[in-house]
């Protein structure tokens, strides 16, 4: 199948494109480059070898897209492209209403009007709030979001599903709500490129093991947690990536199903706190990781992880690669990855 992967020189793009290629699909990527860089395309180059048709350009441009869909013959849609930092959405909403939603918007137009079949959609755990159990199900009810940013995933998984109700069953698609995506390829030659300083542990703390940061701070050792720091389920990028392929392929072969749109969990399943999550990254690389501990971080939540059960009994995955994995694999390219 002709996959239309945007957002697809980013950090989970990246990797689904190798993922989808591998899978014996066609990826064509397009992107804008406000939050990559073109030389990933090297890295998949040199992992696949051959370089995936790239369109550079904007999918909240409907001229740009209509370019796009009137020269490829798109089978399937897997919309990673948004922006995606909750801080910037609080200054900057419209910015990530238009973005966010406007792109959805638009390429949904694309896909009715080009007969795609299937289309996945990036949603986040974050829609669940603060949870009131753990862990999380698919049922547990959507918490009223606390930024742009996660307004932004629920607003866009009911225009996913208002949209695909009255697409006469051409048009099918799910919406994959994300726990923490961590990790690179094993091959070292594709991950995640933050620009600038980054917000989320793992790349903080690559960042601190290769010197550039003098130190990480904890935020917040007082959460009723068994060490008293803050628990998450870090998944795997190449797991979370296959979970994609898994997804449209349910899609493609489900065209009977009277089930026009399906929302699943993607996460192991297992909690692991933050000071866990750095002495295991000291055992398995041997460097000492250098940090205090600060105060939370505001809008912080105390665990969060997914009941992932859904997604194994009816799409049969399941997350195969360990947290060591993929803090092997995180630091193998923070030390091959291009210098910013
Ligand atoms: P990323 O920033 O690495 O990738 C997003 C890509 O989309 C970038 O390459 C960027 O240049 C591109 N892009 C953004 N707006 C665009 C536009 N209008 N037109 C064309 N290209 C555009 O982010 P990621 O971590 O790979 O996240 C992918 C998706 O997953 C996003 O929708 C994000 O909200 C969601 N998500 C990410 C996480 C996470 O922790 N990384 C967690 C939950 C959900
Ligand atoms: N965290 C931390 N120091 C950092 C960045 C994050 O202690 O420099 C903690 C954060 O408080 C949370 C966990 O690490 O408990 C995961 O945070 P991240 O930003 O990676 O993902 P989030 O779950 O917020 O999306």
């Amino acid at each position: 199948m002709k996959i239309l992967v945007t957002g697809g020189a980013g950090f989970i793009g990246s990797h689904t494109v190798v993922e989808l290629a591998q899978a014996g699909h066609t990826p064509i990527i397009l992107d804008n480059f406000s939050n990559s860089r073109p030389s990933i395309l090297d890295g998949i180059k040199d992992i696949l070898g051959y370089r995936p048709t790239l369109h550079t350009g904007d999918c909240t441009n409907p001229v740009f897209l209509t370019s796009v869909f009137e020269r490829e013959h798109i089978d399937g849609i897997i919309h990673f492209a948004a922006l995606k930092a909750v801080g910037e959405s609080l200054e900057q909403p419209l910015r990530y209403y238009r973005n966010n939603i406007g792109s959805l918007v638009d390429l949904l137009d694309m896909a009715l009007h080009h007969g795609v079949r299937a289309f996945v959609f990036s949603s986040s755990a974050t829609v669940y709030g603060t949870p009131d159990m753990l862990p999380i199900p698919e049922t547990a009810p959507r918490k009223p979001a606390t930024s742009p940013y996660g307004n932004t995933k629920q607003i866009g998984e009911d225009i996913l599903r208002d949209t695909t109700a009255m697409a006469n069953g051409i048009l099918r698609s799910s919406a994959l709500r994300y726990f923490n995506p961590i990790g690179a390829h094993p091959s070292g030659l594709i991950g995640e490129l933050p620009l600038g300083t980054p917000n989320n542990l793992v790349p903080y703390l690559m960042q601190t093991a290769a010197g550039k940061r003098t130190t990480l701070t904890v935020f917040g050792n007082d959460y009723p947690t068994p060490d008293g720091t803050g628990i998450r389920d870090f998944i795997h990028v190449v797991d979370l990536a296959q979970a994609h392929i898994s997804t449209l392929e349910s899609l493609f072969a489900a065209q009977e199903s009277p089930e026009t749109f399906t929302v699943y969990n993607v996460g192991t399943g297992k909690g692991t706190s933050v000071k866990e999550l750095i002495g295991t990254f000291e055992r398995v690389t041997g460097i000492t990781i250098p940090y205090t501990v600060g105060s939370r971080r505001p809008g912080d939540i105390a665990a969060c992880y997914a009941d992932p059960q859904k997604i194994k009994k009816e799409l049969k995955w399941e997350a195969k690669l360990s947290l060591a994995q993929a803090l092997e694999d995180a630091w193998r390219w923070q030390q091959n990855s291009p210098k910013p």
